[in-house]
């Protein structure tokens, strides 16, 4: 059977059908869409496409995504600097932010320990993070990874890493499913579950 669907539709639909939660019906409907709207909303869509990894970098002080060297919440000189949020990726940055519950400081990880996938502690941001705890100022790290089993391997490992250190070191407890993701639950939950955190 011959394609004779253009290479310029072929090529598009195929990197879009390689994004999560697309797949090839959706990706050709995408297209298909494209080709019909005003031309000028397809090169809006493109640029924002083409600066998108240019204009994103790693926070220098929490790893989080921002377009400046700090974060919005690292250069907030009014955020409580005492309390430390350790979160597994920049999205559970922003639903904690959503919920406005949390006033201290991130610390995003980048990744959690997956022995099975190859993932070691050097693989991710902990280094960094234990660096921002002994440079004093930090009374209590909230240990905010996933409810998984990798995300509560992870939160030991750290919590261990920390055992001389001076710190209070907690979990959030209550309402998150187990093997949920912590950006994806609703804001009361997230927000309570900050609130109701026990000590590790
Ligand atoms: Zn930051």
């Amino acid at each position: 059977v011959a394609d004779l669907r253009p290479v310029a539709v072929r090529t598009l639909a195929g990197h879009l059908e390689r994004l999560p939660g697309i797949g090839a019906r959706t990706a050709r409907a995408l297209v298909e869409h494209l080709l019909t709207v005003d031309p000028e909303r397809v090169r809006g869509l493109a640029a924002a496409l083409a600066g998108l990894r240019e204009a994103v970098r790693h926070c220098e002080r929490c790893f989080s995504l921002s377009e400046e060297p700090l974060c919005p919440v690292c250069s907030d000189p009014s955020r409580d600097r005492s309390r430390l949020l350790v979160v597994e990726d920049p999205t559970t940055v922003w639903a904690v932010e959503a919920t406005g519950e949390f006033r201290g400081e991130y610390h995003v990880l980048l990744g959690r320990l997956s022995p099975l996938h190859g993932v070691g502690p050097e693989d991710l941001t902990i280094e960094a993070l234990l660096e921002r705890v002994r440079g004093g100022g930090v009374e209590e790290i909230i240990l905010a990874t996933d409810p998984t089993v990798e995300g509560e391997t992870t939160a030991l490992y750290i919590a261990r890493q920390l055992e001389g250190d001076q710190v209070a070191i907690s979990r959030p407890a209550l309402g998150i499913p187990v093997g949920g993701e912590l950006a994806a639950v609703d804001r009361l939950t997230l927000a309570q579950a900050l609130n109701l955190r026990r000590r590790m």
